[in-house]
């Protein structure tokens, strides 16, 4: 039989650990853990959290504890939140909801301007003094999961646009869902905060999930011949504002 946990080790990690009760059942959160991050070429310390969700709804976290090693988490992947300077009482936070984005984030993919964002968007936090960056794992391909994105990417190849592409496989175009980053935000600060992105419909969708938001600050991408037909894409048929008027069309 498995042994239980020893107790120096739940009592190391009880105190890290929180509950948040969902819809569905329960959110873990674990954090804040200390994470010095490389931001072009500077040490930046965030501190990080990361979350499971869970069907079972308990706050003996033993009980949790002991289940991991069972899970094959690895199989699965879960979401962050890099937090920056006073993100739970700070006046002012600036928010950035990442979507997973394997080939641009990870490998540098011209193919659009993830990669980009994602550090921008942290620089950015650190210059705004106070904030942080969600990174959202179920969101690869805006949802429809990394292996429908490469047929997608696919199709693209053969003349399909983004969002022709993701439904000519099936899916609807943005199958993306807030709602357990926006439990987790609330978990970690009350006040209201500023969303970093082009897309008002992300900024609609975030609002009508429950974010408090008290603006909204542009994310410039990086534009090259590889992606500007999929950032037009984005302006042309996603409702994201173009640069003109403030906004990159990106995410
Ligand atoms: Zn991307």
């Amino acid at each position: 039989m498995k042994q239980g946990l020893n107790s120096k080790v739940l009592s190391v990690l009880e105190d890290k650990i929180q509950l948040i009760r969902t819809e569905k059942g329960a959110i873990y959160l674990v954090g804040p853990i200390k994470l010095p991050v490389n931001l072009y070429g500077e040490t930046v310390e965030f501190k990080w959290y990361c979350w499971l969700n869970c069907d079972e709804v308990t706050e003996d976290f033993e009980r949790i504890i002991d289940k991991l090693s069972s899970s094959n988490l690895a199989e699965l992947q879960q979401s962050s939140v890099l937090v920056y300077g006073d993100f739970e009482y700070g006046e002012d936070a600036i928010i950035r909801m990442h979507s997973i984005c394997h080939t641009g984030d990870i490998f540098g993919s011209k193919r659009c301007d993830c990669g980009y964002q994602l550090k921008k968007s942290m620089k950015m936090i650190q210059e705004h003094g106070t904030g942080s960056l969600f990174y959202l794992a179920n969101h690869e391909g805006r949802g429809i999961g990394l292996f429908s994105k490469a047929m997608a990417y696919v199709l693209q190849e053969n003349g399909y646009d983004t969002v022709e592409a993701n439904e000519g496989l099936g899916f609807v175009d943005d199958s993306r869902n807030y709602s357990d980053a926006i439990q987790v935000l609330k978990a970690i600060r009350q006040k209201p905060v500023t969303l970093m992105t082009n897309n008002p419909k992300k900024l609609n969708a975030l609002k009508e999930a429950g974010l408090k938001v008290s603006g909204r600050q542009p994310l410039w991408g990086d534009i090259s011949e590889y992606n500007e037909k999929y950032l037009q894409t984005k302006i042309n048929k996603s409702g994201h504002l173009e640069e003109d008027e403030g906004a990159c069309p990106n995410d």
